[in-house]
């Protein structure tokens, strides 16, 4: 899948679109997802274009990948997510339902969230 440059989260990248930002470092942003499923629901996205996590996995330099995951775990840590537990979760393609096409990772948290993903109707 190529990277299409009209996805909501690249206009949140190059402000064309607000977001509820949470925190932010050279490599990666967070924010509050706009239709939060549980009371603690944070995207965290790479600033480069990356449609899926095996594709920033794959061509993502080292600084960018270690700057996600250490937003990532920075953002956990500050919404005191830590000690009561969260869920860290990325869809990617077709029988994942991934609805934006920009790599990103949401942060569940804030009230149990059961033991497992209930499977698709
Ligand atoms: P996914 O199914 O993993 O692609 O999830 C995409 C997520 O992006 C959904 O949870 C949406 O609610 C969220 N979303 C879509 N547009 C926006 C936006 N403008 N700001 C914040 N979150 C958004």
């Amino acid at each position: 899948m190529s990277y299409d440059y009209d996805n909501v989260f690249a206009k949140i990248l190059r402000g064309e679109i607000p977001c509820k930002k949470v925190d932010e470092n050279d490599h990666a942003l967070a924010f509050h997802d706009i239709e939060p499923q549980t009371p603690t629901h944070v995207l965290v996205i790479p600033k480069g274009a990356y449609v899926s996590s095996d594709d920033f996995s794959a061509k993502a330099s080292d600084a960018e990948i270690a700057g996600f995951f250490r937003l990532l775990g920075k953002v956990a840590r500050d919404l005191g997510c830590v000690e009561p537990g969260y869920r860290i979760l990325a869809n990617h393609g077709r029988d994942a339902h991934q609805e934006v096409p920009h790599f990103h990772m949401h942060i569940f948290a804030g009230k149990d969230l059961g033991r497992m993903i209930k499977p698709a109707e």
